[in-house]
């Protein structure tokens, strides 16, 4: 049955279990001063040079933390806090995800100023926009690499080229699906998350780069250089690793086969009488379909489609707590009822040509019969 919600939780690869597995027993804690503490520490640094050699960086330039959610506050917050002395003007694009845009309003509680990027109708930031927005005073601008709703990918080199101060890159959905090198970005922050790469959840890292100063979020015994307090979750960092390792080998290859699969799946639904394509058609992630369907909701559309067993989302998981149409979708420039009929299908290591097929077959009499019950439908 197609799991094509990827985006939202992957499956862990049974190669990062099995090298997670052993450290599930292990008690060694890696601050401590005897032989089964050097192994515990051993096992994390090999995952750091494999973290630090995906994204072509040091190993001394990798914190890990919790997720992705974690390193967007510790790479915004952490950043403004340590460097406020320089500006207090920090600038997020329009489309970041909820955990970047919560911190850049908590440093706004905490007398900071923040400005939005706004993006165009593709969802790629305005360059002109962005550079006018940029001030003497701005110390940070925060930009992701892929946008994992609309599959929308960044020019990072350009943007880097406008950006006279920090750079903060979220590369949570790009990460193993398109190249992520730090040098070629030029970024000084990098979100990475591990699930995202089949690792396991809990688990996350910011890179940055040497030199660049953040104060910690968490204080505790002064892990990770003092930038993260609290004992490191040592199999969690290690099945990182592991996947990091994995993706590395593979990321080109799967790439391909995604990407053979997200055109067949987006020409397929296409083809259903009013639906369009979300996110820019050419610049997008290999593993993303995002669509809406005139008329219906994405909810029931989901609902339905799980009926059949298969499963999607209307956006960013995170935010589907609130009912407010996506700020991603708004930010394009979609109507509220546009938003509303949008879904995701993003795909994965796993995903399949029957997938495909499947979600070809079912879809069309499910948007066909949501459509006979809508309002909004007059045929
Ligand atoms: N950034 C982006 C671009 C995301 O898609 C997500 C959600 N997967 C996050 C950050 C936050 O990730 P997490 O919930 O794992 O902390």
């Amino acid at each position: 049955m197609p799991y094509l919600d990827y985006v939202a939780g992957a499956p862990v690869d049974e190669r990062v279990v099995e090298a997670m597995l052993p450290y599930f027993k292990h008690p060694g804690n890696p601050s401590s001063v005897h032989s089964k503490g050097f192994e515990a520490r051993n096992a994390i640094e090999d995952a750091r040079t494999k973290v630090a050699s995906l994204i072509n960086a040091d190993s001394s330039e990798i914190v890990f933390t919790s997720g992705a959610t974690e390193s967007n506050n510790l790479a915004i917050i952490g950043y403004a806090m340590r460097n406020k002395n320089r500006g207090k003007h920090i600038v997020v694009s329009a489309i970041e995800h909820i955990s970047i845009i919560n911190a850049a309003k908590f440093l706004m509680k905490n007398g900071f100023e923040v400005d939005y990027a706004p993006v165009d109708g593709h969802g790629k930031v305005k360059l002109n926009e962005l550079e006018s927005i940029i001030r003497d005073d701005t110390i940070l601008v925060s930009v992701q690499h892929a946008n994992p709703e609309i599959g929308t990918i960044q020019n990072i080199e350009e943007i880097r080229d406008v950006v006279d101060c920090a750079l903060h890159v979220d590369a949570t959905a790009s990460l193993g699906k398109i190249e992520v090198d730090v040098q070629k970005l030029g970024a000084d922050l990098v979100t990475l998350s591990s699930n995202d790469i089949y690792g396991p959840r809990g688990v996350g890292a910011l890179y940055i780069r040497k030199g660049v100063r953040v104060n910690p979020l968490i204080l505790g015994g002064g892990q990770e250089r003092g930038l993260r307090g609290g004992t490191e979750s040592v199999a969690g960092i290690v099945g990182f690793g592991k996947a990091a390792e994995i993706a590395e080998k593979e990321w080109r290859d799967e790439a391909e086969r995604l990407r053979v699969l997200r055109d067949r799946l987006a020409e397929g639904l296409l083809r259903i009488e009013d639906t369009f394509l979300n996110g820019h058609p050419e610049d997008r992630l290999p593993n993303n379909v995002s669509v809406r369907f005139s008329y219906i909701e994405g909810e029931s559309i989901l609902l339905s489609m799980d009926m059949e067993g298969i499963q999607a989302s209307t956006g960013s998981a995170c935010t589907s707590k609130t009912l407010q149409p996506s700020h991603v979708l708004m930010a394009i420039g979609l109507k509220h009822e546009e938003a509303h009929g949008s879904v995701v299908f993003s795909l994965g290591r796993w995903s399949s040509e029957e997938d495909v097929s499947y979600v070809l077959e079912k879809l069309p009499g499910i948007v066909e019969r949501l459509r006979m019950m809508s309002p909004l439908y007059m045929k």
